[in-house]
């Protein structure tokens, strides 16, 4: 079937050429083309189009153009379950967060991981065809918000697109891993970087962006496939002197979105954010791109945009536009002048649902952005069908005003340590839901985290790489009671959520005592799978969410499984591993790492005997390697500085999720030398650790030190680690 699908294809293309190859210099350049593209990996837009017909492929990041994430494959179900094993496990060359969903195509499978390393490899066997390191600079680390992670690939007529974290999209050859062509998609002297899957529409690759955290503004753009020549780019907010760039989206900011920031603020030196860092999806029937936009830079709108009330267009948004000139179709802002990091980056799902006029059918946008609402909107114009909150929030009322804004909670805008849910994890992340057009239900990883956002304190000396404009350390003590980390990690958590996006209400819930669950596959076989942070990778049953199956991973899942067919035979992959923002912020709300997994492809089938690796042992000892020292003033300055700087990598409270080093136990913070040198001499820098001497006095890096050892020492006080001698 692939093979003729094949042949079908090349002797089309070979007959194409016979038909208007009669120019001499034609045929020369026809041969050149003939010549250039691999017999892999021939995916163009009809055949992801079509996907539908070929379940045996997952050809595009969310299994089809309408990214439902859901297979019609079969031969896992019910009845095969208690046989589904382990067929083959892959270890990736480099550690750190494992985020993608891979592609398989014509037996290969096409996978990236951390640091935006691409691997190719046999998707019967997992033995590696070639892998590409693009060799992403250490240092650029820095400019993340949430680890060195990949989301994916895009795979078109022999080519493999991946966006590197730096800020590069490149065509890698699909056979070879070789480099065909590479554009640099943003101004590397800003703290840009690419995490997301790029995705191919007819001849063009669409990336965004993301810094939003850091201080950018957001665009995403569009490339030819074969010569990587821009051929549009839409701004998602105004620049800020208000005037044109260029670009396609000129017109439609000078109509719409100038008039809703002012003219001073924040915005108008550190590009006021709106990046679009994961949902770029193409509407097949509406010939349009769907972009979900990120949050406002800094969040807080009091310094972003202080000389107006306006609603920040075009942040928070979802809009929609022309797939071949990049031109305004329309937009639905979910979170009007967003202050609480609420982006609407989140999963773009297209669907038909019984919602027209007389129970008939309509083609409609699904989405569940980190506002914690379920929206549905038209997909031919944005109309809104409707938004209902799928789990706990408390910034609006829950009512909408006559104009259809949502109407806020007066302590959600005055933010005087204020805490919100969601919190700017969101209650939805990155992590991909599903949709099983059987059941009609939409699955979602949902989170429940509160977040303190204090805007009264802290904020005018905050010295902080991070441009978030609220206090990083509200709700910090510099000593608390045992018990106080338990108890807060204990308001976290989550659940695995049915949603019937109909009805707009809740079918079935599963919950979790930790959040930031996995992303999601549906199948045919009325069955969902997700990954969780206790690395157990589960099969629930679609209609009720009894569990039915589960198997050790042995490292966390965030990523989404997927499933292809080759030879008869259904596989089932997920990513495994350790790292991205779950593990990050905080170890002790979002679960500790058993140990440092490496990041893996765990691919399973019916049948499939291979044993899992035997986890890694946990090697860090959790004792004070130096005594206590410093002052209560300096131990505040200290947590004051981490918080601002330090607790996005190693934690907040200085706890570490343990992939990257908790500062308490390191013989780093133990020494003063050795701090200065990794601090703020840089020594670390290919590791990620860049040098805070540009941007902390010694004072400040001084403090941290302090206030490290000091959290040290508490924890022995709270019982939760030794003393040194005492193990
Ligand atoms: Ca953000």
């Amino acid at each position: 079937m692939v093979h003729l699908f094949r042949i079908i294809t090349i002797l089309s293309f070979m007959l194409a050429l016979v038909a208007c190859g009669q120019e001499a210099d034609r045929a020369a350049s026809s041969e050149v083309t003939l010549q250039t593209p691999a017999v892999v990996a021939q995916v163009d837009t009809d055949r992801i189009k079509n996907a539908a017909a070929e379940p045996e492929m997952w050809m595009t990041y969310g299994g089809g153009y309408d990214e439902q994430r859901h297979s019609t494959l079969g031969q896992i179900n019910r009845d095969t379950l208690p046989e589904l094993g382990v067929g083959w496990v892959y270890e990736m060359a480099k550690p750190r967060g494992a985020e993608a969903t891979p592609i398989v195509v014509d037996g290969v499978m096409y996978v990236s991981s951390a640091w935006s390393v691409v691997y190719a490899l046999d998707a019967k066997t997992g033995e590696e065809k070639w892998v590409y390191d693009p060799e992403v600079s250490g240092k650029d680390a820095a400019k993340g918000c949430c680890d060195v992670v990949n989301r994916g690939v895009a795979v078109h007529n022999g080519r493999v697109f991946v966006g590197v974290f730096d800020g590069r999209l490149e065509a890698l050859d699909a056979a070879s891993g070789e480099v065909v062509w590479s554009v640099v998609t943003v101004d590397q002297s800003k703290p840009y970087t690419i995490t997301g899957a790029p995705r191919v529409f007819k001849d063009k690759v669409i990336i965004g962006n993301a810094g939003a955290e850091l201080g950018v503004r957001g665009y995403v753009s569009a490339y030819n496939v074969n010569s990587g020549a821009l051929a549009w780019r839409f701004y998602t907010v105004p620049n800020p002197e208000k005037k044109p760039d260029g670009a396609a989206s000129d017109d439609i900011l000078a109509a719409l979105a100038n008039d809703t920031w002012g003219d001073a603020g924040a915005w108008v030196t550190d590009g006021g954010g709106g990046t679009a860092w994961d949902s770029i999806v193409y509407d097949t029937v509406n010939d349009q791109i769907l972009i979900g936009v990120g949050n406002g830079s800094p969040w807080n709108p009091d310094i972003r945009d202080p000389d107006s009330d306006g609603d920040n267009l075009f942040l928070s948004s979802i809009l929609a536009v022309d797939a071949d000139t990049g031109r305004y179709r329309w937009h639905y802002q979910t979170t009007p002048r967003d202050r609480w990091d609420y982006t609407a980056t989140q999963q773009i799902m297209l669907a038909d649902l019984p919602l027209g006029d007389g129970g008939g059918s309509r083609r409609v946008v699904m989405q569940a952005p980190k506002n914690g609402f379920f929206y549905v909107l038209d997909a031919a114009s944005g109309e809104l069908v409707s938004a209902t909150p799928f789990t706990n929030q408390n910034w609006t009322t829950g009512e909408f005003d006559e104009s259809g804004r949502p109407v806020l909670m007066e302590e959600a805008v005055d933010l005087a340590l204020y805490a919100v849910v969601p919190g700017p994890t969101g209650a939805h992340n990155w992590h991909p839901m599903a949709f099983n057009p059987d059941t009609g239900l939409v699955y979602i990883p949902v989170n429940e985290i509160p977040f303190f956002y204090d805007k009264t304190r802290n904020v005018a000396d905050s010295k902080s790489i991070w441009n978030i404009g609220y206090d990083a350390a509200a709700g910090w003590p510099v000593e608390y009671p045992a018990g106080t980390l338990a108890a807060v990690s204990g308001l976290d958590g989550g659940t695995l959520l049915a949603w019937d996006p109909v009805k707009a209400e809740p079918r079935w819930a599963v919950p979790f005592p930790l959040p930031l669950n996995g992303g999601v596959l549906s199948t045919t076989a009325g069955l969902v799978f997700q990954g969780n942070k206790f690395g157990d990778f589960v099969a629930y049953d679609a209609e009720t969410g009894e569990r039915l199956w589960s198997h050790s991973l042995v490292g966390n899942a965030a990523a989404a499984p997927m499933t292809y067919e080759i030879d008869g035979e259904q596989y089932l992959s997920v990513l495994s591993g350790w790292g991205s923002v779950s593990s990050l912020i905080a170890g002790f709300t979002y679960g500790e790492a058993k140990g440092k997994e490496p990041a893996r492809v765990i691919t399973f089938k019916v049948g499939g005997n291979e044993t899992m690796p035997a986890p890694l042992a946990k090697v860090v000892s959790a004792t004070p390697k130096s005594p206590i020292f410093g002052e209560p003033e300096q131990h505040q300055l200290g947590m004051q500085r981490f918080a601002e700087n330090c607790h996005f990598c190693h934690g907040a409270f200085a706890v570490s999720g343990g992939v990257i080093p908790d500062l308490r136990w390191s013989a780093i913070s133990a020494n003063d030398e050795a701090w200065d040198q990794v601090v703020r001499e840089g020594v670390l820098e290919k590791q990620g650790m860049v040098s805070f001497a540009g941007h902390l006095t010694k004072e400040d890096t001084d403090a941290i030190r302090a206030y490290v050892i000091q959290q040290a020492w508490l924890a022995v006080a709270n019982g939760n680690a030794s003393a040194p001698g005492e193990n």
